[in-house]
């Protein structure tokens, strides 16, 4: 997404999160099975977009019952941090079950996800699909347990893949909304892989099919992306891709594709961070999946030059999808390259400045109760981030207490 560039070295005053750009793309509703319990009273500081507001929620039949400022109007049953679900910019639900091989482990990069036959792809066509379905619903679930109320996913295995996560939704579990980015199976040079598949009416409330996607430019000839690109433009598919990962990648294959969506952007140059700003893609960062690798973006150059990056938690088999981890890493990265993490957290997309108007806050009365508490260790929930996650967690972890099903302290995230 486009934003003004901002001012991370001198004077901070001014830099106004009002004007952060609105996105275009759509934010449906978090299917939930089960609604917080009635009458569950949430109290603390309430996310807007003018900062926390200390204030409460009360839930009612599942839906926000109520919403005030200040004092709430009886003893809450739980008190913290109060903010939306978050939206998780980039995943690849499809290779939970890889989490904890020894395989997955020790393999570089190329390795593990390079198709056709990297670590990942091996396992997608030689795991029976029973297993892939049920991993595919626990990753899911893992997501709602961290706070994630939607999700940006690249599909692999073509029609099988879609079938997967739409047998994972259909069983009924806690899932996040998932736009989905379709892969074709093979790249042969032809100008037609078919038409998307459509969404069974059953999932439909659920899931949608949001593009077509591709590893990265690296992986294809200039002829097969070609008639990719001629494939899309005609399905009037939106394209996204991994971008600059392991190895710096030509910037006139990416404005031939002029994706909507760029991954990571780790060996990006100047001109390349440029080139994505002006074709006005939105740009996720994995910082958690590139430390995996041993690289890192440079965050400098890419908010300089005005760009607002989404943070993904990219493979599932990489760690569990707990957003929060995610901020986190990418909070104390920023401060490891000489930012002020505080100004990092509001250059960051989390999706949530969508959901709201100017002056209101995220949650109205007879709205769907999407809400998920923190617990609140200091007055300043970017210090809470920072010190509550990763690998030594100064203040334990930074999970949230509450989401929007209702579970209470402390959700557990299935293994
Ligand atoms: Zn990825």
């Amino acid at each position: 997404m486009r934003g003004e560039p901002l001012a991370l070295l001198g004077n901070t005053q001014g830099l106004d999160i009002l004007s952060i750009a609105v996105r275009p793309e759509r934010f449906p509703m978090v299917a939930s099975d089960s609604p917080l319990a009635e009458g569950t009273l949430l109290s603390g500081a309430l996310w807007s977009l003018d900062g926390f507001i200390e204030g409460w929620i009360e839930i009612a039949s599942g839906k926000v019952g109520a919403v005030g400022f200040g004092v709430p109007p009886r003893s809450p049953d739980h008190e913290g941090w109060i903010v939306p679900p978050w939206v998780d910019g980039h995943t690849h639900l499809g290779d939970r079950g890889l989490r904890g091989s020894p395989q997955a482990e020790r393999a570089d990069l190329a390795t593990l996800v390079a198709p056709p036959n990297g670590v990942k792809h091996r396992y997608l066509t030689t795991t029976p699909r029973s297993d892939l379905v049920e991993q595919a619903a626990r990753f899911l679930s893992e997501c709602c347990a961290g706070g994630t109320g939607w999700i940006w996913d690249f599909r692999e295995s073509a029609l099988q893949g879609q079938q997967i996560l739409w047998d994972a939704l259909a069983a009924g579990g806690q899932a996040p909304y998932v736009h989905a980015y379709y892969r074709p199976e093979a790249f042969a040079g032809t100008s037609d892989y078919g038409s998307l598949p459509t969404v069974p009416a059953a999932v439909r409330s659920r899931t949608e099919i949001a593009g077509v996607h591709l590893s990265s430019v690296s992986d294809h000839s200039p002829e097969e992306l070609d008639s990719f690109r001629r494939w899309a433009a005609h399905l009037g598919a939106p394209v996204a891709l991994h971008f600059c990962e392991g190895h710096a990648e030509p910037l006139s294959q990416l404005e031939i594709l002029r994706p909507v969506r760029v991954i990571h952007l780790t060996h990006a140059d100047r001109a390349s961070i440029r080139a994505v700003r002006r074709l006005g893609s939105t740009v996720v960062l994995c910082v958690r999946s590139n430390a995996r690798f041993g690289i890192a973006p440079d965050l400098r150059p890419i908010l300089e030059e005005g760009i607002r990056p989404m943070l993904g938690t990219d493979n599932a088999f990489l760690h569990e999808p707990v957003f929060a981890e995610e901020v986190g890493a990418f909070l104390r990265l920023a401060a490891r390259q000489g930012l002020d993490p505080h100004l990092a957290w509001r250059a960051i997309d989390v999706g949530w400045n969508d959901q709201v108007r100017a002056g209101s806050l995220p949650w109205e009365v007879g709205a769907p109760a999407q809400v998920q508490l923190y617990p609140q260790w200091s007055e300043d929930f970017v210090d809470d981030l920072l010190q509550g996650t990763g690998p030594s967690p100064k203040l334990g972890p930074f999970r949230p207490l509450v989401v929007s099903d209702g579970t209470a302290t402390p959700v557990v995230s299935p293994t």
